[in-house]
């Protein structure tokens, strides 16, 4: 069954009627530009075929009531007490979602409505931002507002930043908002305009979890973005997106060494990501899976956020003959690595892949070819 009868089916077995809507937002993986989307750069990721589903009805008053069989919970706030949270549960998704519209002038309507989703929580692939587009879809659909992506991508950011009180760039949730179907998604990150562009012919995206994650990751995030920041305040620009590579390599030894590092990284990665458009518009297979290997051994050696595991995935993928190139996706520190492989070698190459990290570590890795999908949206009606 799939997760959209899935849901309609709870709903009607909790409720005693159909849902009257059933809307959608998926997970996400980036392709390249890692750790540019806090830096006002670019980042390239699709929306994958994994996603989060809601099948709900508007209420008459301003309560919402959601059921999550994943959860095993059932919760309900209202629309015009919002609580916020000693510590974050599922639900407070939904309530930092509804209080970030709210803030935002969207007249808001209550719902029943029943939560599934198959993104794997915590694995880098951004669960969170799926929940969270669900749930502006979900009140976009019973308050009848107008639906625009970016605006609600920068609601669900703030509900993850400020009420959450998780930090993180737009990039999760814009794609999760404007992902196109077939394509991947040129996101500027500064003025929120979208490009797209297909993946290169008779290739397919493999996520390579490494089943590993580690703590320590949100201290050693807010330590870069502060290193970040420091490098922007020396070169006198707004953010490290306006450092061109040219001037950076010219006067890149003015700065403190692990300074220097972090901004090459961000610097170089946000050419990368332009090049990258170029390779998918050209259908050029070599250069985007060249790319992606040099965006791995900068993420590893410069910006200093990957992992043994993720590093000896890597490599297990890069040694195959099917794969063009394969880097850490996320915020990195365990969680995925994303590989491009040919089309008609990918059984081979998640076998290999498979065994051979197995063999490097011990671990059992979660390898899936995905494809790429639309952002939030309604399946029914
Ligand atoms: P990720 O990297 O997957 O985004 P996060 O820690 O940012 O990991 O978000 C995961 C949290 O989001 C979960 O702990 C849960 O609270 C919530 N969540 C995500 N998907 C669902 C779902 N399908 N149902 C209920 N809660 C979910
Ligand atoms: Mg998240």
């Amino acid at each position: 069954m799939s997760l959209s009868d899935t849901v309609s089916q709870v709903f009607q077995n909790e409720f005693g009627a159909e849902p009257t809507f059933i809307v959608r937002a998926p997970g996400r993986v980036n392709l390249i530009g890692e750790h540019t989307d806090y830096n006002d750069g670019f980042v390239f990721p699709m929306a994958i075929d994994r996603a989060t589903f809601i099948a709900l009805r508007p209420r008459a008053d301003k309560r919402v009531l959601a059921i999550s069989p994943d959860m095993d919970d059932r919760r309900d706030f209202a629309l015009d007490d919002l609580r916020t949270p000693a510590e974050t549960e599922w639900i407070d998704y939904l309530v930092g979602v509804a209080w970030a519209l709210q803030e935002r002038g969207y007249d808001l309507c209550g719902w029943d409505g029943v939560v599934s989703g198959d993104v794997p929580i915590g694995s880098g692939l951004s669960s969170s931002a799926a929940l969270e587009l669900a749930t502006a879809r979900a009140f976009y659909e019973v308050s009848g507002f107008a639906w625009d992506a970016a605006a609600m991508a920068l609601a669900c950011q703030a509900a993850e930043n400020e009420w959450l009180g998780v930090k993180c760039g737009i990039m999760d949730q814009m794609i999760s908002a404007a992902g196109v179907e077939d394509r991947a998604l040129l996101i500027d990150c500064r003025s929120l305009e979208t490009a797209t562009a297909p993946l290169p012919p008779g290739t397919v995206v493999v996520i390579l979890d490494t089943n590993t994650r580690r703590g320590l990751v949100d201290s050693a995030y807010n330590e870069r973005r502060a290193q970040c920041e420091a490098a922007a305040q020396h070169f006198g620009v707004k953010a490290l997106r306006d450092m061109d590579l040219g001037t950076f390599l010219e006067r890149e030894q003015e700065l403190d060494n692990v300074i220097r590092k972090r901004a090459s990284h961000v610097v170089s990665e946000n050419t990368r990501a332009l090049s990258a458009r170029k390779a998918m518009e050209e259908g050029d297979a070599d250069l985007l899976g060249q790319l992606m290997i040099a965006s791995h051994i900068s993420l590893r050696d410069d910006f200093e956020v990957s992992s043994p595991a993720l590093d000896a995935i890597v490599d297990c993928a890069n040694a195959e003959a099917a794969c063009y190139g394969a880097r850490m996706t996320g915020a990195g520190f365990g969680g995925c690595a994303v590989a491009l492989a040919r089309a008609d070698g990918v059984e081979t190459f998640v076998a290999r892949v498979g065994a051979c990290y197995r063999e490097a570590t011990g671990n059992q890795p979660i390898i899936t070819v995905t494809g790429a999908s639309r952002g939030a949206e309604t399946i029914y009606p």
